[in-house]
C-alpha cells in the first residue's frame, strides 16, 4: 500500500504558513514504514527540533482504480478514519528554500499514526468536524467543508498519476493551528464527538 498526501487544502493553514494558495493540489507520499497504529507511542526523532502535528482525515482505498473520474471517486472508499501528518517543519522549510522534495521532512519512522477506520456513512462527509487536543487544550479545529479539494476530487486527481490500490490512504490536508509537538505530550484526536486516537510522545 502507499501513502498519498495532500498539502495546503486548507487556507488559514496556508495563510499561517504563509505559502501560496495552489492552483491544483499539492501532492507528496509517505512510505509505509511511517505508520503508526493502535495509539503506539511517537518517538521524537533526534534528527529535528521542530515536528509539528497536523492533524488530517484520512481516506482508506477499498477498490483498485486509475483516472477515476469525480462522480465515481465515492465508490472507491468506504471508510474514513483520522491521522497525523507530522512533519519535520525545519527540514521541510530549508528543503522548500533549495526547491528540493520534501520527502525527509514528511516520510520519517512514525510520521503517519492512524486511527482505526470506520463506516463513511457515519459521518456527513462534507460537512465533518474534526479536532486535535495537545494536553487536554484544543489546538487544531477543522470542518471539510472548508478543504478547498473534497475527498472525491482529490481522488479523481492522484489516480490520473498513480494507480489507487486497495488499502492506500489519502491524507487530505490540516486544518489552521499546527505547532510543535514536544517530549510527553499527549495527543487525541476526534471525528466529532468520537475519540479516534490518544497517544504520546516519547
Ligand atoms: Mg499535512
Amino acid at each position: 500500500m502507499k501513502i498519498i498526501a495532500v498539502g495546503r487544502n486548507y487556507v488559514e493553514h496556508i495563510e499561517e504558513l504563509k505559502n501560496d494558495v495552489p492552483t491544483s493540489p499539492v501532492i507528496f507520499t509517505k512510505p509505509d514504514s511511517a505508520i503508526l497504529l493502535n495509539n503506539d507511542p511517537f518517538f521524537y526523532p533526534p534528527f529535528s527540533n521542530s515536528i509539528h502535528h497536523e492533524v488530517e482525515v484520512v481516506v482508506k482505498i477499498k477498490k483498485a482504480g486509475k483516472n477515476i473520474q469525480e462522480k465515481f471517486a465515492h465508490k472507491y472508499y468506504d471508510e474514513i478514519g483520522l491521522g497525523i501528518d507530522f512533519t519535520a517543519r525545519d527540514i521541510q522549510s530549508e528543503l522548500k528554500q533549495k526547491g528540493l522534495p520534501w520527502d525527509l521532512a514528511k516520510g520519517f519512522n512514525g510520521s503517519a499514526p492512524l486511527s482505526k477506520f470506520v463506516s463513511k456513512e457515519k459521518y456527513k462527509l462534507g460537512d465533518l468536524n474534526f479536532n486535535l487536543e495537545v494536553n487536554g487544550e484544543n489546538r487544531q479545529i477543522g470542518n471539510t467543508a472548508k478543504m478547498i479539494y473534497s475527498f472525491d476530487y482529490i481522488i479523481s486527481f492522484v489516480s490520473q498519476y498513480f494507480t489507487l490500490k486497495i488499502g492506500d490512504l489519502i491524507f487530505t490536508g490540516t486544518p489552521a493551528g499546527v505547532s510543535e509537538v514536544k517530549i510527553g505530550d499527549n495527543l487525541k484526536g476526534y471525528l466529532e464527538k468520537d475519540l479516534m486516537f490518544d497517544f504520546n510522545v516519547k
